[in-house]
């Protein structure tokens, strides 16, 4: 039997049904999501929370194991049903044999821009032009969608003016349904338990919101488009991947509107506004170094999951209730280092070698460790405030290095210098860095 502890807060899946439950046990059936409340003192034992019932309840730990990782996968797809660019024809046999609400979409040839969406019904399929206008998705006049998901999600409910509801997609060849595989994981949660709030943040993807999960406070991060779902998804496969105090935690995603992650809620902010709006009368260095020395435990435990950041910076930082400062915004495309997009890079953050040969490392983000650590300490500056981008690459190529910022211990800026060096071999680990700031931390203590 497993003797593995897991903490409040963990989600698991069920092993198997349990529907007589004695006095104070949990009632579920196999395959469902409850959420570890409490350890009991009899080992084995804990107090959990069902995700579709809400009831609290004993489980024994025999009887539920922990959701799985997902897997990077290119293959995964939010939309498994959209086959590209082929033909009716092509479209007419991939839907062999008939089976009445099966169905595919595909890119129109004709009407370039818009798709069609191909139903099999009594033996024959049907093609329905899907127009594309105004950023909006339509088949007949009555309604439309901002995107695809959204489209499929509708008409499997209802048939609308379409010949039958669909009922089961036909995945492209080699695709894998992401719905079914974060289902399968345990990530997938239900829309009905989620109750959305005010707007708390705007992200480069749109709005980030409150919200409630199950009497749980959230961050919702709705992503509509579908094709930046998609690129999402690696975003999100990567942080079911990790546990840990000090990176925000993903608790699932729903696909609904396009694709909702849901994290934990951080509610003090990101750091830069947490440092600008207290400032140096009310944050004292130690509460800097404490901040410092959680980041670099999560990088630590982030790069022994072999995960590069490559956007650290204080922006990305959150704050907890308790001040604890976790890391988030595992960005994009971090597992794969091919086909980053280089105008959009933190040029000032950006290690010299992965501005100029793409080379993402864990040292590259020790190096923009070194950044936000002078982020830090000037309580919310930006950095190189008075050069342009172009001056920075160049000067910083050439061996020019920020001055500390006002007041700063000198050990502190000697540990960003440390992070500044050319030669990545030379930079600390995030292992060493974790050390020094806790005898740092033990030295302002102790004095
Ligand atoms: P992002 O899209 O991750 O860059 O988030 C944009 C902003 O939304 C952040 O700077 C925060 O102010 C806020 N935000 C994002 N995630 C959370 C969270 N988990 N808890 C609280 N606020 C958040």
């Amino acid at each position: 039997m497993s003797t593995k502890r897991w903490l409040p807060g963990t989600q698991c899946i069920t092993k198997h049904d349990h529907t007589k439950p004695k006095a104070h046990e949990l009632a579920f059936r196999k395959g469902d999501i409850v959420t570890i409340v409490k350890v009991c003192e009899q080992k084995g034992w804990y107090q959990a929370k069902h995700h579709d019932t809400g009831e609290e309840g004993l489980l024994s730990a025999s009887s539920v194991r922990e959701r799985e990782a997902i897997r990077v996968d290119p293959k995964l797809s939010l939309m498994p049903w959209f086959h590209g660019k082929i033909s009716g024809v092509e479209a007419v046999q991939a839907l062999q044999p008939p089976e009445d609400g099966l169905f595919l979409v595909r890119e129109s040839i004709r009407h370039p821009g818009d798709y069609v969406l191909c139903v099999s019904f009594g033996k024959e399929v049907i093609h329905y032009r899907v127009i594309y206008q105004e950023n909006q998705l339509s088949i007949d006049a009555s309604i439309s969608f901002y995107n695809l998901i959204d489209m499929i999600e509708h008409y499997m409910k209802d048939q609308g003016a379409i010949c039958t509801k669909l009922v089961k997609p036909k995945p492209k060849p080699g695709m894998k349904s992401a719905e079914e595989e974060l289902a399968k994981a345990g990530w997938l949660l239900k829309l009905q338990h989620l109750t959305l709030g005010d707007k708390i943040g705007e992200g480069e993807f749109g709005a980030v919101l409150q919200g409630d999960y199950m009497g749980q406070k959230v961050a919702v991060k709705n992503i509509k488009c579908d094709v930046t779902a998609q690129a999402f998804l690696a975003e999100t496969a990567a942080m079911t991947k990790v546990r840990h105090k000090n990176l925000v935690r993903l608790l699932g995603v729903i696909l609904h509107n396009g694709l909702y992650i849901v994290m934990e809620y951080m509610s003090k902010g990101n750091l830069v506004n947490f440092l600008r709006t207290r400032g140096r009368s009310v944050l004292q260095p130690k509460q800097l170094i404490q901040f410092a020395l959680d980041i670099s435990q999560g990088m630590d435990y982030l790069e022994s999951k072999k995960l590069v950041h490559r956007d650290l910076a204080a922006r990305n930082i959150l704050i907890s209730e308790e001040n604890v400062a976790k890391v988030s915004d595992f960005g994009l495309a971090k597992v794969d280092p091919k086909g980053v997009d280089d105008t959009k890079l933190p040029v000032k953050w950006t290690a010299p070698e992965a501005l100029k040969n793409n080379k993402f490392s864990t040292k590259s983000d020790v190096w923009s460790y070194g950044i936000l650590l002078w982020e830090l300490f000037s309580y919310g500056r930006a950095p190189y405030s008075k050069m342009t981008l172009k001056e920075v690459t160049e000067m910083v190529e050439k061996g020019y290095r920020m001055e500390a910022p006002e007041e700063c211990p000198p050990s502190l800026y000697t540990l960003m210098k440390s992070c500044w060096e050319i030669d990545p071999g030379k930079r600390p680990s995030f292992k060493k860095l974790t050390e020094k700031l806790q005898k740092e931390l033990k030295h302002i203590g102790d004095s």
